[in-house]
């Protein structure tokens, strides 16, 4: 099997009825304070339960929504505007799929127009359908920019993604301050060093 493939491909929600539905996440988390020696039904964590699906369901709303419609709706009345244009130190979180530990970090999503470009905030938000499902940072790299190059078709596409994992600071190796650094460039990004010198400097 082509691991590379496997991992860069669409993520399919699941069918409907094969998702659990908030009472069962509950009941879990029950079974996780009752796993960690705590009773789940003493007062201050009768509320728990419901709190902690709650942020799951912040955590992992990206799977409800779909990176490339967000991008649909672009706009050709750009006078021929051919330069790069970049949104910078776009704030994100994730949750690394081995650990569910935060991954927390900053996106530059670069592009060249082909005569369309879209809204900025478009940008932002396909980062963020992205960045709330369970990833590793270089796969979140990638579909970023994949999706930027398929639904946009510019002449390149440039993705810088830093971030720290808190599997890697807070446990295991114990390594605080360090960060990750991933890239993907495509089309004129790839092949003109200029350019890509260019938007690595606004990352530095
Ligand atoms: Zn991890």
């Amino acid at each position: 099997m082509n691991m590379n493939v496997r991992a860069l491909g669409p993520v399919r929600p699941l069918p409907r009825e094969a998702k659990p539905d908030r009472a069962e996440v509950e009941a879990a988390v029950r079974t996780l304070i009752r796993w960690s020696g705590d009773d789940p039904l003493r007062e201050g964590l009768l509320e728990t339960p419901a709190r902690v699906t709650r942020a799951l369901e912040e955590a992992f709303a990206g799977y409800a929504q779909d990176p490339a419609a967000i991008l649909q709706k672009s706009f050709d009345e750009t006078e021929g505007y051919d330069e790069m244009v970049v949104l910078r130190d776009i704030r994100f979180e994730s949750h690394c799929e081995h650990h569910m530990s935060p991954i927390r970090g900053h996106a530059w999503v670069a592009y060249v127009p082909d005569g369309r470009v879209v809204g900025i905030s478009k940008l932002a938000r396909v980062v963020e359908a992205y960045a709330k499902r369970l990833q590793i940072q270089e796969k979140l790299t990638a579909q970023i920019a994949n999706t930027v190059n398929e639904v946009l078709k510019p002449r390149g596409v440039g993705v810088v993604l830093k971030a720290t994992h808190h599997c890697m600071t807070t446990r295991g190796v114990h390594k605080p301050g360090t960060d990750l650094v991933t890239s993907r460039m495509l089309g004129c990004f790839r092949d003109n060093q200029e350019l890509r010198r260019e938007l690595l400097q606004m990352t530095a």
